[in-house]
């Protein structure tokens, strides 16, 4: 199982008492599969992914990526796990306005140390399979919004993920554009063998996942 989450439960201080933003939710998702995850706003979908991401230690409950358990490591152990295992992607691309598409990606794996000369090809054959090859020297004004979520996906992939990220990614698209990230996030996970979770509001695009969650109030249904 490339992502588990086993009675995973998180609350956020909320006046006097405490919210419960996930409550006692599993999950797994096995390496080369999409699960989508849908449900109202505020029920709990980005702390899903917060939580699968490291970035937010549970309450209660037991994550695993890649076949290690989160629940001992230090911060710089989970730092160190965000950067080589997991890609993430949120709604809105948080691309540098200065840089290339193509600087974009090198940015990333620069951080993780590899050579300059693999990580640009790594980062030209990203940027080929989300179709953006003609585009690798446009920085992010010249490029339109399904473009731009096009360099963030290819991004969250530079260093080889094993699992997938990803919140929203079509909130700010038409619905054709959205339809077409959303087929090209399906056939990624399928080539690259991520364990990919899918956040959307746009139940539309389900057919293209392996397997539709609902969260409700903070539990996955
Ligand atoms: P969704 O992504 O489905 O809209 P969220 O996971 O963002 O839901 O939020 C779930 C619940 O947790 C909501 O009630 C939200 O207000 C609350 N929440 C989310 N993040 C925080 C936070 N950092 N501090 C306090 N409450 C939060
Ligand atoms: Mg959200």
């Amino acid at each position: 199982m490339t992502l588990l989450l086993d009675h995973v439960t998180l609350t956020y201080p909320d006046g006097d008492g405490r919210l419960t933003a996930l409550d006692t939710v599993s999950l797994e998702v096995t390496a080369g599969s999409l699960t989508a995850v849908v449900g109202p706003s505020g029920s709990g979908k980005s702390s899903l992914l917060a939580v699968a991401a490291t970035l937010v230690t549970p309450d209660s409950g037991r994550v695993a990526v890649a076949g290690t358990d989160t629940g001992g490591l230090s911060r710089g152990e989970k730092s160190a796990l965000r950067r080589e295992r997991i890609g993430i992607v949120f709604q809105q691309p948080s691309l540098l306005p200065s840089l290339t598409a193509l600087e974009q990606l090198q940015v990333m794996a620069h951080l993780s140390g590899r050579r300059a000369r693999e990580v640009r090809d790594r980062a030209r054959e990203l940027l080929a399979a989300v179709g953006l090859d003609g585009e690798t020297h446009r920085r992010p004004h010249q490029l339109s919004g399904g473009q731009r979520q096009r360099v963030n996906i290819a991004r969250a992939l530079m260093n080889e993920p094993s699992v997938l990220l990803v919140d929203e990614p079509t909130s700010a698209l038409d619905h054709e554009r959205g339809a077409a990230v959303l087929d090209l996030l399906a056939g990624l996970t399928r080539e690259r063998g991520t364990a990919t979770v899918l956040v959307t509001h746009d139940r539309a695009h389900l057919g293209r996942a392996d397997r539709v969650v609902t969260m409700l109030d903070g539990t996955l249904c």
